[in-house]
Order: C-alpha cells, then sequence, then structure tokens
C-alpha cells in the first residue's frame, strides 16, 4: 500500500500494517524478540536499532501521516529531539531557537549544549526576520515549535523554511501540538518533524513515545547518533501507538471542533479577561494559521478576569481535569504559572506574556455542552466565594 493514493483516515487505520500470514488476524501481530537469526540476512535486527519489524511497520505509518520519506520512534519525545539536535549539531557549530518552546527542550539546550561548546540564541520575536538576525556563520540549525506554549503563538513555517534554505541551514520543528491532522511541515519546506507521541499521537494519556520524520538521508544522520545514545521504544508500546494512531484522524478532528466551540465561548464570556487560540480571527497570526493549518487544534488558553482565582476555579470543575500533560481524549487544564512555567522567575513569565491568571486548556472528546456547562458552573461558583 502506498501512501500516494490513500487518505489520511486510510493511513491511520492501515498504512505499514503487518498482515498475519499465520492465523489472518485483523490487527499487526506482535514482535516481541530481541534476539534475531542473522545468517543468511543482510541487515541485524534488534530493537536498539530501531528496525524490529513492529518498528519498521510504525515508522511507515508515521512518515506517510507527515508526508516524509522515512521516520524513526523513540522511547519519549525528548529522546527524538536530544537526539535529532546531536545528530546535527557538533563542537562549535551554533543554533537558533524559537524563545517560547517546550520546557524540557529548553532545558536539554540550558543544560547541557555548553558542555558540547555548542553555541545557542534564542529569537524573541515571532517573526523570520527576528531569526534572521540571529543567524551566524556558524549556524547550523532553526528550531521552532507552532503552535507554541502555552499562549498558542503561531510562525511562519514557510518563510522560516525559505530563510535557512538560502544559507543552507537544516530546519527542525516541533509539530506536537498541531499534530500531523492539523499541520504537515515538510509540505512547506522543513526538514525535520518531530512529535512527542505521548501526547496526540498516543492520544490516551498512556503511552510515552517520540518520532522524527524526514528524508531518507536525514534519517540515516538520525539512526547513526540513535543507535549509540540507545533511545528506541519497546516493541508492546509501539504496537500500543499503532492501535492509537488508528484513531488519530477522528479524535483531533473533534478536538479541532470542541476547542474553536470553546474559544468562540469564552471570548465571548464577561469573567473571562483574554483567549488565546489560533482558530479565532481576532488571534494576531490567525492569517498565517490559516495558510499553513488545516484545523486549529485542541489547545487553547485562556484568562480569568482580575480577582478570579484560577487555582480555586480548577479545583471546581468536575468533568475537565488539573493535569499537567496534554492531547489525551480526557479534557485537562493546568496553570502555566504553577505549574509548567513555575520554575521561571516572575520576570521571565512576564515576559513571555504568562500571566499569574492563565490557564491552558488541552480539549477533549466529550461533547461541547458538556464542557461549557463545566466552566460555566465553576466560574458561577467562585463568583460566590470572591
Ligand atoms: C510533551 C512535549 C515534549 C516532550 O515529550 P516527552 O514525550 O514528554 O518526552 C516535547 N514537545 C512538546 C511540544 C511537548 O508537548
Amino acid at each position: 500500500m502506498s501512501s500516494k493514493n490513500i487518505g489520511f483516515n486510510t493511513i491511520c487505520t492501515h498504512l505499514g500494517e503487518i498482515k498475519d500470514q499465520q492465523f489472518k488476524g485483523a490487527v499487526s501481530p506482535i514482535y516481541m524478540s530481541t534476539s534475531y537469526a542473522f545468517e543468511d540476512v543482510d541487515i541485524k535486527r534488534y530493537p536498539r536499532y530501531f528496525n524490529t519489524p513492529n518498528q519498521e511497520a510504525l515508522g511507515k505509518k508515521i512518515a506517510a501521516l507527515e508526508k516524509g520519506e522515512a521516520s524513526l520512534i523513540f522511547g519519549s519525545g525528548m529522546a527524538a529531539i536530544s537526539t535529532t539536535l546531536f545528530a546535527f549539531l557538533k563542537k562549535g557549530d551554533h543554533i537558533v531557537l524559537q524563545r517560547a518552546i517546550y520546557g524540557g527542550t529548553a532545558n536539554l539546550v540550558n543544560e547541557e549544549f555548553e558542555k558540547h561548546n555548542i553555541e545557542f540564541s534564542y529569537a524573541d520575536t515571532q517573526t523570520a526576520e527576528g531569526f534572521l538576525e540571529k543567524i551566524k556563520p556558524n549556524t547550523k540549525v532553526i528550531y521552532i515549535e507552532t503552535p507554541s506554549n502555552p499562549l498558542l503563538s503561531i510562525i511562519d513555517i514557510e518563510a522560516i523554511a525559505k530563510i535557512a534554505k538560502e544559507k543552507n541551514i537544516i530546519t527542525i520543528i516541533d509539530n506536537t501540538f498541531a499534530s500531523p491532522v492539523n499541520q504537515n511541515p515538510i509540505l512547506f519546506g522543513i526538514d525535520i518533524v518531530i512529535h512527542s507521541a505521548t501526547k496526540y499521537l498516543g492520544g490516551h494519556s498512556d503511552i510515552l513515545a517520540g518520532a522524527v520524520v524526514s528524508s531518507e538521508k536525514n534519517i540515516d544522520q538520525i539512526f547513526q547518533v540513535a543507535k549509540n545514545f540507545g533511545g528506541s521504544l519497546s516493541d508492546f508500546t509501539v504496537w500500543m501507538l499503532e492501535r492509537s494512531i488508528k484513531t488519530l484522524g477522528l479524535r483531533v478532528k473533534q478536538q479541532n471542533y470542541n476547542a474553536l466551540e470553546l474559544a468562540k465561548w469564552l471570548k465571548n464570556h464577561d469573567d473571562i479577561a483574554e483567549v488565546y487560540y489560533p482558530g479565532l480571527s481576532s488571534h494576531p497570526n490567525h492569517e498565517i494559521a490559516k495558510k499553513q493549518m488545516k484545523g486549529f487544534g485542541g489547545m487553547l488558553s485562556f484568562e480569568l478576569k482580575e480577582g478570579l482565582d484560577a487555582s480555586i476555579f480548577q479545583k471546581e470543575l468536575n468533568i475537565i481535569k488539573s493535569s499537567m500533560s496534554l492531547a489525551g481524549v480526557e479534557s485537562t487544564i493546568l496553570s502555566p504559572a504553577l505549574t509548567s512555567h513555575a520554575l521561571l522567575s516572575q520576570e521571565e513569565r512576564h515576559i513571555q506574556g504568562i500571566k499569574d491568571g492563565l490557564l491552558r486548556f488541552s480539549v477533549g472528546i466529550e461533547e461541547k455542552d458538556d464542557l461549557i456547562n463545566d466552566i460555566q458552573h465553576a466560574l458561577e461558583k467562585i463568583k460566590v466565594t470572591a
């Protein structure tokens, strides 16, 4: 089966699947062997070489979803990110990163790169020009994330890819928040796409995994480092992830719908000061989002009006759970100032625009009216106590 002539949901359900020749079962068999014969075969199969039957099967599916040639599946999003960065950066090289990136990625750069004499700069503005200013003669990689966490800012993927190509710089995007349902950066000229598969690809808050998609050539370069770092995913979890991705298109479509409806409802609510969602026409980069996204995703953020306590609000919610992670079928919410961005100083949070009353909402697949009622009920409760 080739990805050329089939659509997204068919790729999700079928592409790469292993035929059960023995019993004709409906789903891919799972091969847990860590030991394979090597006589008479030209590949040495071993889970840490990313080439077991299940790893290769799922790799084909994820590559097809992101319109790339090949992919590798990792034990976590951070394993995918760290391995890829170290595959393209060596002593004396320089990387430009977007300032608003996932906290774990920022920690990796801030805590590890100096030890390896790799230079880095953060681009403060959300425009391609802001990145251009930071490029130096030894810049080898540009790293972006759009929509960003937690304020859902949008950067023009095509513009970034263009300035990088002109200077022979590799571009890497963390496409976790959009998922391949909503955004395929390779079509806009990005070289390498990374996912924390823990989020939308897994989608049920029960799998830790990562994935990288690119050309055969880049994937081979990443593999040469990956086999040394040893970050591959166990075959049982690979199989779980294959199962999860079958419903990726359906899940994210419902999350897109719910998030847009909720964003509009919150925007019109008297108790809400601000809503951040790229699908709203009031979002500063709505036009860029429309150009590069097919749907606007399941993540949104909002601020309660002055005087309404965000942490009491969270406790009054019944359906929407407080949770650090995101992108599951269940709706979850967190306060960045108290959790994901708590280690930043008040001043740094201020620079990034993260207010104390900000709430990051990962919208699930529940009925949108139930989510609206849950929020309305919690707002009424806190106003009584305020
Ligand atoms: C969660 C996340 C990661 C890290 O992935 P893990 O699977 O937790 O290692 C990277 N980027 C983004 C945007 C994430 O949300």
